[in-house]
């Protein structure tokens, strides 16, 4: 066979590596051998070296897939695993380890339909993007559970070890499992095969815990797992990257007994996307819980659904504007029957649902409302929209009533306040002046903006409270008693970018960039911190550091500071000069965020270098959506509301007063300090991660894109997991606790060598010692883990 000369063969497309490719193992490649070779387009392929060109550091190779035969530089080419990888199962065992090897392993184990590999204790999980059903079936969650042999790589034993760590009181009193991942990636669902997993395994299979409450004998597991579809209702919606995208960050707290049965839960979400109801992107539908509304068609047919539920049907086709789909993509939406179903599960009466779906009604009403403009200080209702009447028998005659005068009198019927009251308030703004003994309110007519402004700010304000309240109950449902210890799971919404990005995008990018830092922080750094505090051989493995990107939003000058100061000194800056400033106060210099390209400007923009991606954010809206002015007409009017519900949705809505100098709380101030909340909480429990990653970016079932999936391993981190833990070590523990646990080893040594007693009492040198021959002994017998000694952890009521 004659094999051309590198310069005879150019390759089609250029074939280069890039830099950074994890290659510790990088050897010379010889002919014959099997290798990666990077291509822009297709990311790591495979490839035969066919020839070498010492003289000039090249190689020849063969793609394997295309069979091209393209050339490049020698020291750019990776080696090949000589295993097959498909039976890899943890990305840790791969030999030589870098990225074209992890990126390789997980794609053939993607094409046999292994979907999940472990990267140490860490779980990558790849999107099947098909039905799966069989993988969480209840015989595999018993034969997890169980601990079967030779089981597959899965999410379960993630659940199972959390939940052996806490009924065998092996590492702290609180376990977390943190599901992270790009928007699509699967958290939702894989959170969801978590919970019915541990709702599973907890169920001591002893009579279901009844209480007196409306809950027909439900037990609290399933209790639990009806929280789901009731929050995937009302909290979830259709993007572009995700038909079934969470807007709300969710964080689950399983509570147990020291036994591990399961005593409840609560359920703590954070930001909701409230602007959804009234805006939706191009390709964006409106919360799921609107569609399955209009959804009703086929079901009103149905005997069972009571009247109200047929009524929905009948009178949501009149109210469609608000949830127009703009996505066709409706596969997600579930269907009202689930919502209903589970709404009955968790307690909630037919009177109480019935009362859920008329604020929802309101709420799609009053997306009907419109302005025209009076003049430039003052605005009306519009008699008639778009010519587009609907008609209404009234006696015999039949009178024809605008759509938004309707929408106007029927939405105040639901919420049960007088017409003429919201007309005024939406057309007015009260303005407080004077001292305060000596106060004078103010009423004075609004333009048409701000009309639109305050229907929408109603619409919002009625759904982000109705689903807090929805949350408030599914909590007080669910909650135990009392508790030893809790499992919890974080599923929140994933990275994103569109084309448009505000600050919903903005805080939600953040929260996914906290969570990284978390992870480099607590899992990365300090793994290898221990290491070399312990005085072990350890050559450290740069970690991707996203401080700096944090800094930019969160630090002393940044983002975030700068959006917070703008609402604190009520300044009114145009969005191309809050854009200057913003890159000014930065330094145009950052990695982190630099100016939109010149050719990219549309509007006001800057660019945020985020781990997962660079996301460019629109300035225009920023100020308006972080400052989230509800005014207090509006809270007033519905608390003065006829309708019981509306007043108990409001009864403890008061927004805090700022006592006079104090800074009010913006969006952004809220955010970050639930963040910190949550995330010094969970910093007191054993954490485990679950990696999700999405295969391609259309959602297609079976497509693996190499270069999407690598840009995600890249941004995640997960090579320098694979590094870290292929090269440390799997399991540790204080000397303490291990000499208590494996005392019967010292003392058999002590047996032995005349070496003194139980080793208590010792001082941590001399345990050193005493313990360093137990673990050999340990390791070559490979004993059994014996149960542990147990702890003592305080029971905590709420
Ligand atoms: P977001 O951040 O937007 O909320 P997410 O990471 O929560 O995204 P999911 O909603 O969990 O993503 O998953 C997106 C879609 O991917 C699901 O609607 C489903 O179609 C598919 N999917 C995810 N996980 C699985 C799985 N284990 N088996 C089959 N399909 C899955
Ligand atoms: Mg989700």
């Amino acid at each position: 066979k004659t094999v051309k000369s590198p310069t005879q063969h150019q390759p089609s497309k250029s074939i280069s590596v890039i830099p950074d490719a994890g290659a510790g193992d990088r050897v010379r490649p010889c002919k014959g051998q099997a290798v990666y070779v990077y291509d822009a387009e297709k990311s790591w392929r495979e490839a035969i070296v066919l020839d070498e060109d010492h003289a000039h550091n090249m190689v020849t190779v063969k793609l394997e897939d295309t069979e091209q035969i393209a050339s490049c530089c020698a020291g750019h080419v990776l080696l090949c695993s000589k295993a097959p990888l498909e039976d890899v199962n943890n990305l840790t065992h791969i030999t030589p380890v870098h990225e074209a090897s992890v990126l390789s392993c997980l794609h053939k184990r993607f094409a046999q339909g292994r979907y999940y590999t472990n990267a140490g204790s860490t779980v990558v999980a790849v999107n099947p993007f098909t039905d799966v059903s069989h993988l969480y079936s209840r015989e595999q969650i018993h034969a997890y559970h169980s601990r079967q042999q030779d089981l597959p790589p899965h999410i379960y034993p993630v659940a199972e070890a959390a939940y052996t760590s806490l009924v065998r009181e092996l590492g702290k009193v609180n376990q977390s499992i943190i599901i992270s991942g790009e928007s699509g990636a699967g958290k939702t669902v894989s959170a969801k095969h978590l919970l019915r997993y541990l709702t599973v395994v907890s169920n001591p299979a002893a009579e279901p815990r009844v209480d007196s409450s409306d809950h027909r004998g439900v037990k609290i597991e399933q209790r639990i797992l009806d929280s789901n579809p009731i929050l995937e209702a009302f909290g979830n919606a259709a993007t572009p990257r995700n038909n079934n995208s969470s807007r709300f960050g969710k964080f689950i707290e399983l509570q147990f007994l020291r036994s591990g049965h399961i005593q409840g839960g609560s359920i703590e979400t954070y930001l909701l996307e409230k602007t959804r109801v009234m805006h939706q992107g191009q390709g964006e539908n409106n919360f799921h819980v609107f569609y399955q509304m209009t959804g009703l068609k086929d079901c009103s047919e149905e005997e069972e659904f009571p009247d109200w539920v047929k009524g929905i049907q009948a009178e949501v086709s009149d109210v469609s504007f608000t949830c127009v789909p703009h996505n066709q993509d409706c596969s997600a939406n579930g269907d009202i029957t689930e919502t209903l179903d589970a709404m009955i599960d968790i307690g909630l009466s037919q009177d109480m649902q019935e009362q859920v779906f008329q604020v929802l009604m309101a709420v799609l009403h009053l997306g009907n409302l419109r302005f025209v403009q009076v003049n430039d200080d003052s605005s009306d209702l519009e008699a008639s929209f778009n010519s587009s009447f609907e008609s209404q028998g009234l006696d015999d005659s039949v009178v024809e009533v605008s759509v938004c005068e309707r929408a106007l009198e029927r939405s105040c019927q639901l919420l049960g306040i007088e017409p003429s009251c919201l007309k005024h308030t939406l057309l007015h703004r009260s303005l407080q002046a004077g001292t305060r003994n000596r106060q004078s309110v103010f009423v004075k007519p609004i333009g048409i903006q701000e009309a639109r402004s305050r229907r929408d700010c109603l619409a919002m304000l009625l759904y982000s409270r109705l689903f807090e309240w929805l949350v408030g109950f599914i909590n007080m449902q669910i909650k135990a008693d009392s508790f030893d210890n809790t499992i919890g799971l974080l599923d929140i919404y994933g990275f994103e970018a569109f084309a448009t990005n505000s600050l919903e995008q903005l805080c939600i990018n953040y929260a996914n960039e906290r969570l990284q830092q978390y992870y480099v922080a607590q899992f990365l750094e300090n793994l290898q911190k221990e290491y070399t505090e312990e005085c072990l051989q350890w050559v450290p493995v740069a970690c991707m550091d996203n401080r700096p990107c944090v800094n930019i939003l969160d630090g002393r000058a940044s983002i975030f500071s700068l959006l917070n100061e703008e609402v604190y000194l009520n300044r009114k800056s145009d969005a191309e000069a809050l854009k200057d400033r913003l890159l000014q106060l930065c330094g145009h210099s950052h990695n982190a965020l630099r100016p939109v390209r010149r050719s990219a400007v549309t509007q006001p923009s800057f660019v945020v270098q985020h781990y997962a991606g660079e996301v460019q954010y629109c300035v225009e809206g920023l100020i308006t959506k972080n400052k989230d002015d509800i005014p207090s007409d509006l809270v007033s009017l519905l608390t003065a509301s006829d309708n019981g519900f509306v007043n108990q949705l409001f009864a403890s809505y008061a927004e805090p007063e700022s006592p006079a100098g104090r800074k009010k709380k913006t969006v952004l101030t809220k955010f970050k300090s639930s963040l910190d909340e949550l995330l010094s909480s969970m910093g007191e429990s054993d954490i485990h991660y679950i990696r999700c990653l999405k295969p391609n970016n259309t959602s297609t079932s079976g497509l693996f894109q190499p270069g999407y999936v690598l840009q995600q391993l890249k941004a995640c981190g997960a090579i320098e997991t694979v590094n870290i833990c292929r090269r440390g070590y799997p399991a540790r523990m204080p000397y303490s606790e291990f000499q208590q646990r494996y005392n019967v080893l010292l003392r058999l040594r002590s047996a032995g060598t005349g070496c003194h007693g139980d080793g208590l009492g010792q001082d941590e040198g001399e345990q050193k010692e005493n313990i360093c021959d137990p673990l050999d002994l340990l390791l070559r017998q490979q004993l059994e883990f014996p149960a542990s000694p147990k702890r003592t952890p305080t029971p905590r009521k709420r």
